[in-house]
């Protein structure tokens, strides 16, 4: 190995070194969602020719899917500042309005996990992101009164995973808002090239491929098996990523053909073991797994159903002859089972 690699693994030490080094900071870098893409350029080309600070921006989507990268993206194409918070951080009305005082003219702030504000803290952001502006509390007991302080415009971009949490009233104050789609394999397989070559690793199509497969439809999980695999080629192979290596690594870690975690197939088997193959409500199937409902329904089951493990139906979920013969179940009374004979 070169010595520019070996001092650019040196750096990349943790997942997150690792994660920040292959976020793309440009929208000309960020790979799929094209449509939610085509849109944001035109806002952002907009609000820079008015000088006005861009609408707030709310992205839903299961983790891993770019809502933070999408967000550093578009400070960066905006030409402003960038501040990152989240949600279970801000416990008091206080830490909200310190941030809030510390943005420049039309800079982003970032909130992830936003549907984690508690209530009153969230109560705060409404006027802030309506009219810029706050009411702070100043004193306590009888010598307590409320200063009202303007704020420099501003653009909030809210992430969450659970948009089904979100209050009304805090939704309503998005003006635009973003369903982040899970990755089809050619996208990813880009993605998986690109993260290659800055890592300077080098890698097959085929390969590359191979990777993306796996991936659950999400670039994050790309980039860790790609990491993984790296190990692998460098240890037990050339330090090229072929096929061979590719597959060789990917059975080794244990990582499901359709790149299903363990969720995914814990939900599978729960329908099919205790529920007949469904159909069966999800708050039942939830229940059953001691998940949470929502979890389920909004973060793994899209990828289920978009695969076609899934499918709902008027009566409840079910899964299809994919999942049976996935799990090399049996699928009682059906006649095109490959396991049947
Ligand atoms: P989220 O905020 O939705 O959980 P992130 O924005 O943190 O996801 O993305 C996780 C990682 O995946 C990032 O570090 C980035 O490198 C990579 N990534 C996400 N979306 C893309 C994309 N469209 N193109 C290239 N890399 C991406």
């Amino acid at each position: 190995m070169d010595q520019d690699f070996d001092i650019r693994n040196e750096r990349l030490k943790t997942d997150q070194d690792f994660e920040r080094a292959l976020r793309p900071m440009r929208f000309d870098d960020f790979a799929g969602q094209d449509k939610i893409i085509d849109n944001l350029r035109v806002f952002v080309a907009a609000a820079r020719m008015r000088g006005e600070a861009l609408d707030h921006i709310l992205f839903h989507g299961p983790p891993g899917l770019g809502k933070t990268t999408l967000s550093n993206i578009i400070a960066n194409e905006l030409g402003v500042g960038f501040k990152v918070t989240s949600g279970p951080v801000l416990d008091k009305p206080g830490d909200l309005a310190g941030l809030l005082t510390s943005l420049d003219e039309n800079d982003v702030l970032f909130i992830d996990e936003i549907h984690r504000l508690s209530p009153i803290v969230e109560e705060y952001l409404y006027s802030a992101m309506e009219d810029y502006r706050i009411d702070i509390m100043i004193d306590k007991g009888p010598g307590a009164r409320t200063v009202q302080l303007t704020l420099a415009p501003f653009t909030l971009i809210g992430a969450t995973t659970r948009s089904g949490l979100l209050t009304s009233p805090l939704r309503a104050r998005f003006g635009i808002n973003c369903h982040l789609e899970y990755y089809g394999h050619e996208v990813l397989e880009g993605i998986v090239k690109r993260s290659a070559r800055l890592l300077a690793v080098p890698i097959s199509d085929e390969a590359a491929l191979e990777i993306a497969m796996r991936s659950r439809g999400t670039p994050r999980i790309a980039n860790s098996l790609l990491r993984r695999v790296r190990d692998f080629a460098q240890v037990k192979g050339s330090g090229k990523i072929d096929t061979a290596i590719a597959k060789y690594a990917l059975e080794a870690l244990n990582i499901d053909k359709y790149g299903l975690d363990e969720i995914d197939n814990k939900i599978l088997t729960t329908i099919i073991d205790k529920f007949g193959g469904g159909p069966v409500g999800i708050t039942t199937i939830a229940t059953a797994m001691s998940e949470d409902p929502g979890t389920v329904e909004e973060v793994y089951e899209p990828y289920l159903i978009k695969e076609g493990f899934i499918q709902r139906t008027p009566r409840g979920r079910e899964v299809t002859q994919l999942a049976y013969d996935h799990l090399r179940r049996h699928r009682p009374n059906s006649p095109s089972s490959l396991f049947d004979n």
